[in-house]
C-alpha cells in the first residue's frame, strides 16, 4: 500500500526564472490571471464553515490586496496563472483595509489542514513558510542594515551598499525516526510522549534537529541515544516531508536498536516504551494513548512499519 506524506503535493510549476523577470511579474500583478493567497501573522484566510476551504482572491481583487501588502510572493504557475501569496500581518485588522471575502477568518494552518484539498494545503504550507521568513529577516545579520525583498520574494539583500548581503530563505533539516527492536512479527517500536506534546498523552516518534557538522545518520544515532539511552544501527533514509512550523524539513528514518533498556531523558521525554504493532493498532481504543496526526511524518512511518506484516 502506497501511503501519502501529507505537504508534498505542489501542483505548480516553481518557475524560478520568472522571479526576476520585473515585466513579467508586474503585469501579472496588474491583475491579469493571478490567485493570491492573503495570510495574516502565520495564518491562512479560510471560510467559516464546517468544511473550511482556502480563499484565494483573483484578478483586481487580488490587485487590491497586493497595493496593500507588507510582502507579496511569487509561489508559482499552473497553465496560465500565477499564484502568489501576500502577507498582510503588519496591518492590525486586515478586514479594515482590504476587501476580504464575507464569512471569512485566518485560521492556523496546522489546525485545520486535514480538512484542506492537499495541494491547496501544500500551497499553504510553502506560502507560509515564505511569509514567516520574510517577516523574521527584515534586518540583516551581518550589519544590521534593513533588509529588502528580491526576486518575487525569494531573496532578501542588505540595504547597505557597503554590505549588501543577500539572504535565502531558511529551511532547517530535523531527523524524525521509527527505531525498532527485534525482527518479523514479533518487532517492536520505540515510540515516546514528548513533553512538548499539548495534550501530553500522545505517543510519536522519535525527532530532532541536524547540528552543524553531523550528518544526518549521526543525528539520528544522537538523539535516539539522548533521549531513550537505546543505541542504533542501519539507519535507512525513508521520506521527507515539508514543515514550515515555522521552516523545517523533516527527514524519515528507519533504524535497528542495539539495547532495549530504555533511559528517558527527563528534561524532554515523559515517557518511552516499545510497541508491539497490536498494540500501535489498539492505541487509538485506550485511553490518553493516542497516535500522532494523520498529517505528519511520525504516523506514516508508523503506518509504513505497520503495513509491513498486515
Ligand atoms: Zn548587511
Amino acid at each position: 500500500m502506497t501511503r501519502t506524506i501529507f505537504y508534498t503535493a505542489l501542483g505548480l510549476d516553481r518557475a524560478h526564472t520568472l522571479r526576476e523577470d520585473e515585466e513579467w511579474l508586474a503585469q501579472r500583478l496588474g491583475g491579469a490571471g493571478i490567485r493570491v493567497f492573503p495570510l495574516w501573522r502565520d495564518r491562512v484566510l479560510v471560510s467559516a464553515a464546517d468544511n473550511p476551504d482556502a480563499i484565494l482572491m483573483a484578478d483586481a481583487e487580488a490587485t487590491a490586496l497586493h497595493s496593500q501588502s507588507g510582502e507579496t510572493v511569487f509561489l508559482g504557475v499552473d497553465g496560465d496563472v500565477a499564484y502568489f501569496a501576500t502577507d498582510l500581518s503588519h496591518l492590525e485588522e486586515p478586514a479594515n483595509h482590504v476587501p476580504l471575502p464575507e464569512n471569512t477568518s485566518f485560521e492556523d494552518l496546522r489546525r485545520l489542514a486535514g480538512d484542506l484539498e492537499h495541494g491547496t494545503a501544500t500551497m499553504l504550507a510553502y506560502a507560509r513558510a515564505l511569509a514567516y521568513w520574510h517577516r523574521t529577516h527584515q534586518f540583516c545579520g551581518m550589519c544590521g542594515a534593513p533588509t529588502e525583498s528580491r526576486k518575487a520574494g525569494h531573496e532578501r539583500k542588505c540595504t547597505n551598499p557597503d554590505c549588501g548581503k543577500t539572504h535565502f530563505p531558511r529551511t532547517d533539516p530535523a531527523v524524525i525516526m521509527l527505531v525498532t527492536l527485534g525482527n518479523g512479527k514479533n518487532q517492536r517500536a520505540l515510540l515516546a510522549q514528548n513533553k512538548r506534546f499539548p495534550s501530553g498523552i500522545r505517543y510519536s516518534t522519535l525527532a530532532g534537529f541536524v547540528e552543524p557538522a553531523e550528518t544526518l545518520e549521526q543525528a539520528v544515532a544522537r538523539e535516539v541515544f539522548e533521549e531513550t539511552g537505546i543505541r542504533v544501527s542501519d539507519v535507512q533514509y525513508q521520506a521527507s516531508q515539508p514543515w514550515p512550523f515555522p521552516a523545517n524539513l523533516m527527514l524519515g528514518f528507519r533504524a535497528s536498536a542495539e539495547n532495549e533498556d530504555i533511559v528517558i531523558q527527563e528534561d524532554e521525554i515523559a515517557d518511552a516504551r516499545w510497541f508491539s504493532r497490536d498494540e500501535v493498532l489498539d492505541m487509538a481504543a485506550q485511553d490518553g494513548v493516542l497516535p500522532p496526526s494523520q498529517i505528519s511524518i511520525s504516523r506514516w512511518l508508523i503506518d509504513t512499519w505497520l503495513d509491513e506484516t498486515a
